[in-house]
């Protein structure tokens, strides 16, 4: 299915114009518009799932392989020192273009980019409460 109101299904589609560095029958690679880095790069299945949760396993286990080819080669080519891969699910969690894509971020040594969160120091209950709310009914 795709949306018509949805600009990354145009994008995935060919309807609009993108820097493209991979497509296949299922997926589109862009080069982000506003980068964080050089390489930048965003993963788009053609098909229109709004976010992880929507995504099926079967794609979702061929965004991964795709990652990860994607970013041997852009390791090798653009001679970056690192790796982010990130994907944002849901409006809390910072996504705002609402057609799953997974980014792939180069990271450069003193590139002054900042992927990173305020961490917390919860006590062992706490961390065994948490671990019986996900694994317990
Ligand atoms: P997220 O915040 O995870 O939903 O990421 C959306 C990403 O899409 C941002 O990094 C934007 O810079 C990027 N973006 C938005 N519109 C376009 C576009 N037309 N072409 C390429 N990248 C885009
Ligand atoms: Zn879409």
């Amino acid at each position: 299915m795709k949306d018509s109101d949805c600009i990354f299904c145009k994008i995935a589609n060919g309807e609009i114009p993108s820097k493209t560095i991979y497509e296949d029958e299922n997926f589109r690679v862009i080069l982000d518009l506003a980068p964080a880095t050089k390489g930048h790069a965003l993963i788009l299945p053609k098909e229109h799932y709004k976010d992880l949760f929507e995504l099926p396993e079967n794609i979702a286990s061929d965004v991964i392989v795709l990652a990860k080819k994607l970013a041997t080669e852009m390791k090798e080519k653009l001679g970056c020192d690192g790796f982010n891969i990130m994907q944002n699910s849901g409006e809390t969690a910072g996504q705002t273009v609402f057609h799953f894509h997974m980014h792939l971020i180069p990271r450069y040594k003193g590139d002054r980019q900042k992927i990173e969160w305020e961490k917390k120091e919860p006590s062992q209950e706490e961390l065994e409460a948490v671990r019986k709310q996900i694994v317990e009914q």
